[in-house]
């Protein structure tokens, strides 16, 4: 008899459903997302790996469990305005739009390296995940024209919080971030603005270990 064709993901959800994955958004996002796509040939073979992969100029794809953690903080309902800093492979911009793929919505991301935005920019194109605006540029300064966000998500760690993100925070908005100048002792943080009061309240998550934020954010 023939067996079922596995889908693209179901190895990794596996093991992210084994490490206490449960949100059924997430998971589903997980498997349709095929992670081998946004990563350099050589590295197709390890997609289902649950770790940090090289995509060129000393960048990585993040690892899907930290991922997964980052876009459960952002709590995303669906048809949230989301900025994406750090575009990399693009495998994180395509499941943002899984998750958001239950509302309307335009997602932005900013890539600082031009070789890394064009090749995730004809990736989720052939993929066909069409609501995704790209910019090459600082993602310290965040997307002013298109701000506020709801969400704000960094997949590269500065030294400090970029003020500009804080204030492109729409109110009740979220922002998930690393933070740490050293790679080994670095902290996922979520920011979130008060509804009401408009006050920012910060929680540390979970140590992580990003590539670090290059551009202004690293003169400071
Ligand atoms: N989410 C991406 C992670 C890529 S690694 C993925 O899963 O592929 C982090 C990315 O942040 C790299 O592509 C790096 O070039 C980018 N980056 C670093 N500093 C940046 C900055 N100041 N603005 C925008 N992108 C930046």
């Amino acid at each position: 008899m023939e067996r079922a064709q596995a889908l693209p993901g179901e190895g990794l959800v596996r093991d992210l459903a084994l490490r206490g994955l449960r949100d059924p958004v997430l998971l589903r996002a997980f498997l349709r997302v095929p992670r081998a796509r946004f990563l350099p040939p050589e590295q197709a073979a390890q997609a289902e790996c649950d770790r940090p992969l090289e995509i060129g100029y000393g960048q990585t794809c993040s690892q899907p469990f930290v991922v997964a953690k980052m876009l459960a903080a952002l709590e995303l309902k669906g048809s949230e305005r989301v900025l994406e800093i750090g575009t990399g492979s693009g495998y994180q911009t395509a499941l943002l739009c899984e998750v958001l793929a239950r509302g309307v919505f335009l997602l932005h991301t900013v890539e600082i390296l031009p070789e890394l935005s064009a090749r995730a920019a004809s990736t989720l194109r052939e993929l066909g995940y069409p609501h995704v605006a790209l910019r090459v540029g600082d993602g310290a300064l965040g997307w002013p024209e298109a701000a506020p966000y709801d969400a704000i998500i960094v997949s590269a760690a500065p030294a400090q919080v970029p003020p500009a993100l804080l204030e492109q925070l729409a109110p009740g908005g979220r922002l998930v971030i690393p933070v740490g100048a050293v790679a080994g002792s670095q902290e996922l943080e979520l920011w979130r603005r008060d509804p009401v009061t408009l006050s920012l309240e910060r929680r540390a998550l979970m140590a992580v270990r990003f590539v670090p934020l290059i551009g202004i954010a690293a003169l400071h």
